[in-house]
C-alpha cells in the first residue's frame, strides 16, 4: 500500500502514521526523522539541516530528495510500499515523488484537518527542539503558502481521506481506516491479533 499523510504541523502525522504502520505492516516514511537523523550526524550536511529546521524552514528540495532516496529503495519499501509522512510538502516535491516512488504513485492521501489553534496548543505542549515560537510561525507560514496548495491540486487526483484530527489519538486511527476501507484499499477487521481487546482493536 502507497499511502501519503498530509496536515499542518502538529496534526498528529508522526504519531497517526506510526500507528497506521504498525497496523497494517506498511513501511512509515517520515521525512522530518530521515532529516534529523542527518542532523545527529557530526557533518556539514548535519548542520545545514539543523539551520533550517531550527528556523522552521524546508530544507532545499534536493538535499531532502537525496536522503530520502536511500529509504525508498529499501527492500521493506520496494516490497510493501509506505505510508509517507512530511513529503511531498509543495508543488516541487510532489513531481519529484515520481522519481523517489519505485511503484510511481500514492494510492490515497490521508489529510488530516485542525484548526490552527488546537495546532498550537499541542506545538507547545510537546515542546521539540523545533516548536520555539518563531520556528512554529515560519512552518505554519510553509504550510499555508506551498503545502495547502499543493493539497488543493492533491484532491483532484487522488482518493482522499480526509479526517477531523482533534479528535482523540483512537479515534483519528479508526477513521482513518474506515476511510482505507471505503476507498477499497484495506478490507474487513483484518488487524494483527496484538491489537485485539485495546481500544484500537475496539473501534477499528
Ligand atoms: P516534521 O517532522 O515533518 O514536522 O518536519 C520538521 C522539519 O523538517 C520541518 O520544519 C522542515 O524544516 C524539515 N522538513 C521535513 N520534511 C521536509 C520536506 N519534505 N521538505 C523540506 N523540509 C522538510
Amino acid at each position: 500500500m502507497r499511502l501519503l499523510i498530509a496536515g499542518p504541523p502538529g496534526a498528529g502525522k508522526g504519531t497517526q502514521s506510526t500507528r497506521i504502520s504498525a497496523l497494517l505492516g506498511v513501511p512509515h516514511i517520515s521525512s522530518g526523522e530521515v532529516l534529523r537523523d542527518a542532523m545527529g550526524t557530526d557533518s556539514r550536511v548535519g548542520e545545514s539541516v539543523r539551520a533550517w529546521i531550527d528556523r522552521g524552514q524546508l530544507v532545499p528540495d534536493e538535499l531532502v530528495l537525496s536522503l530520502l532516496q536511500q529509504r525508498f529503495s529499501a527492500p521493506d519499501v520496494v516490497e510493501q510500499g509506505y505510508i509517507l509522512d512530511g513529503f511531498p510538502r509543495n508543488r516541487r516535491q510532489a513531481r519529484l515523488l515520481r522519481y523517489l516512488d519505485p511503484y510511481r504513485s500514492v494510492e490515497a492521501v490521508i489529510r488530516l484537518v485542525v484548526p490552527t489553534s488546537v495546532v498550537r496548543e499541542r506545538l507547545r505542549r510537546r515542546g521539540r527542539d523545533d516548536d520555539h515560537a518563531s520556528a512554529v510561525r515560519v512552518r505554519l507560514a510553509e504550510y499555508e503558502d506551498a503545502t495547502r496548495p499543493m493539497l488543493a491540486e492533491f484532491s483532484r487526483a487522488f482518493a482522499m481521506v480526509t479526517v477531523d484530527a482533534a479528535r482523540t489519538v483512537e479515534e483519528v486511527t479508526s477513521r482513518v481506516l474506515a476511510g482505507l476501507r471505503k476507498h477499497g484499499l484495506i478490507k474487513g477487521l483484518d488487524l494483527p491479533s496484538r491489537y485485539a481487546g485495546s481500544a484500537l482493536g475496539n473501534d477499528a
